[in-house]
């Protein structure tokens, strides 16, 4: 899907090549400039070792992989994605989370994703009905790294209370065995696909599911990494 005019969805300017949707000054511009711990994501002095939060009580996934913080102009482009219904957005937004993870990939060594998996559509209440942005994140990204796609990886067994009104120990008990995985994963290295990732409740019990069912590696990557 290409922009209208094959402009930089920032700037405006023409893109060398349509499909990329965001000119490389723009993505350079949204990138993280600081440091983050390799693990949760967040601000962090090395980016080469866990931070003290995560010694003190790591995540359940290794690794976590963000775009950047929850700032413009990348908080507006989710914005308009979600809210305003752009989906010909999603191939620009799929392709930083690519280009973030061929830089870490780069730098760290990062396994090449064997499945990727999205946060399923009834977890995300809040985003418009009938359009399912995580699908529209992950079909390129699985297309370009040579991978499949679990569109319907993880089913809910039981309802789940809506999450933002609950402390962070109650948003862990109200999704305990609320999941249930619909593919064997034992050895692979799987990709989680979010588009904010803020408390990581849901995350982290996808991963735990995951890796309870033998997933070599869970990763998460998402647009933006908040608290
Ligand atoms: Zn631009
Ligand atoms: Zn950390």
């Amino acid at each position: 899907m290409l922009t209208v005019c094959g402009l930089c969805w920032l700037c405006r300017m023409p893109l060398a090549l349509p499909s990329w949707g965001i000119c490389s000054r723009c993505v350079k511009a949204i990138s993280h400039q600081s440091n983050t711990c390799p693990q949760c994501g967040l601000p962090a002095l090395d980016p080469h070792s866990p931070c003290g939060r995560c010694l003190q009580k790591a995540p359940p996934w290794q690794r976590l992989l963000a775009v950047s913080d929850y700032v413009a102009p990348l908080s507006s482009l989710i914005h308009r994605f979600k809210f305003s219904g752009k989906a010909e957005l999603a191939p620009a937004l799929a392709r930083l989370l690519l280009l973030e993870f061929i830089q870490a990939r780069q730098l760290f060594g990062l396994p090449r994703p064997d499945r990727i998996v999205s946060v399923p559509l009834w977890q995300k209440r809040h985003w418009r009905r009938g359009f399912n942005q995580s699908d529209l994140l992950c079909r390129p990204l699985a297309h370009w790294l040579g991978c499949r796609y679990e569109t319907d990886a993880v089913t809910r067994i039981r309802a789940t209370a809506t999450q933002h009104h609950l402390s962070a120990r109650l948003r862990k008990h109200n999704l305990k065995n609320a999941f249930r995985l619909e593919f064997p994963v034992r050895g692979l290295h799987i990709v989680i696909v979010d588009d904010v990732v803020t408390t990581g409740s849901t995350v982290a019990e996808i991963s735990r599911l995951l890796l309870r069912g033998g997933a070599a590696t869970v990763h998460v990557w998402c647009l933006c990494r908040t608290l």
